[in-house]
């Protein structure tokens, strides 16, 4: 009878992880086209300085609308394209396309907002990111220092030390480095004071245990005394509700990112969308 168990079980874990792996291949099958079918669009989120209330800069997110596959989560196909080292073209695509858009606000509006783009670890670990990120720059006649590289904390666990110099190159050329998802990962605190970065985005789950568990509130205040104590901005990711942007302000939390502000918008709309927020009281 156990043996049967066994064997039962055997054959489901079998069939999903047959499952998950044929998912993963027609992903990816359908990833490869996806380049030169202009299947990929950017959405752009903004971010809200608190103290000011005036929006200060957007993250551009990625999206995937595949003719078969229909719109995919970026969270289902990023990893599937770092596999695949599909990443390096599309990561390149999304930094050149986000530093354009933004040249353009600035040169429509007067106004410089900052552009933040998700860099994958792959990225980083070509010899020529460096090279690609100051070339997208100069395309674009973005300047440099309205360009933020998100990185996350999977940096740790690669070339950490020829990855630390590609990021002292890019800062000393006046470029920001923002470590987001920040509190989730493999970080030590070691590896934090090495990192030439100027920015913490504090990870999403802090801001939605703030409604929930007791101690979470000095959890918060904790993370951002400590990148305040290392000279570095705070960002908050995931902010949806208006009791916890009080409580960040409170804490000193320098900006907001979340659906509060606003859901991340396709292209066309971030002129209108500046608009609304205008003033956006806080
Ligand atoms: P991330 O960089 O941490 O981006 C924040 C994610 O949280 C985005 O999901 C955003 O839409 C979502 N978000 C923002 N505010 C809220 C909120 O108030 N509530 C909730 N529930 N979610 C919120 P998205 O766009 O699905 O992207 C997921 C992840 O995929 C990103 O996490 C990032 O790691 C990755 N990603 C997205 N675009 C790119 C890209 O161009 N390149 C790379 N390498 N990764 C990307
Ligand atoms: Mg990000
Ligand atoms: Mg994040
Ligand atoms: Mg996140």
């Amino acid at each position: 009878r156990a043996k049967e168990e066994g064997k039962g079980r055997y054959v489901l874990y079998d069939k999903s992880m047959h499952e998950a792996f044929n998912e993963r291949m027609n992903i990816e099958k359908h990833l490869r086209g996806a380049m030169t079918g202009h299947e990929f669009e950017l959405y752009y989120q903004p971010q809200l300085d608190i103290r000011s209330g005036f929006i200060s800069g957007f993250e551009a997110l990625i999206r995937w609308n595949s003719p078969e596959l229909g719109f995919v989560s970026p969270l289902s196909f990023i990893k599937v394209a770092e596999d695949s080292r599909l990443i390096i073209d599309i990561g390149e695509w999304v930094l050149r396309e986000a530093c354009q858009f933004m040249k353009d606000i600035h040169d429509r509006l007067g106004h410089p907002y900052k552009i933040s783009v998700n860099i994958s670890v792959i990225q980083l670990l070509q010899d020529d990111f460096t090279m690609m990120v100051l070339d997208s720059l100069q395309e674009s006649g973005l300047e440099p220092g309205f360009l933020e590289l998100e990185i996350t904390e999977s940096i740790f666990m690669e070339s950490f030390e020829s990855i630390v110099s590609k990021l002292e190159f890019l800062k000393s050329r006046g470029i920001r480095i923002a470590l987001d998802d920040f509190g989730t990962g493999y970080s030590s605190l070691s590896y934090l004071q090495q990192l030439p970065i100027s920015t913490l985005k504090m990870d999403k789950t802090f801001i939605d245990s703030l409604s929930v568990k007791a101690y979470s509130q000095s959890f918060v205040q904790t993370i951002v005394q400590l990148g305040h104590n290392m000279g570095l901005e705070v960002v908050a990711e995931g902010v949806e509700e208006a009791s916890q942007l009080e409580f960040l302000k409170d804490t000193g939390c320098d900006k907001v990112q979340g659906y509060l502000i606003s859901r991340p918008v396709p292209e066309r709309e971030v002129l209108q969308l500046l608009e609304t927020l205008q003033d956006y009281g806080v």
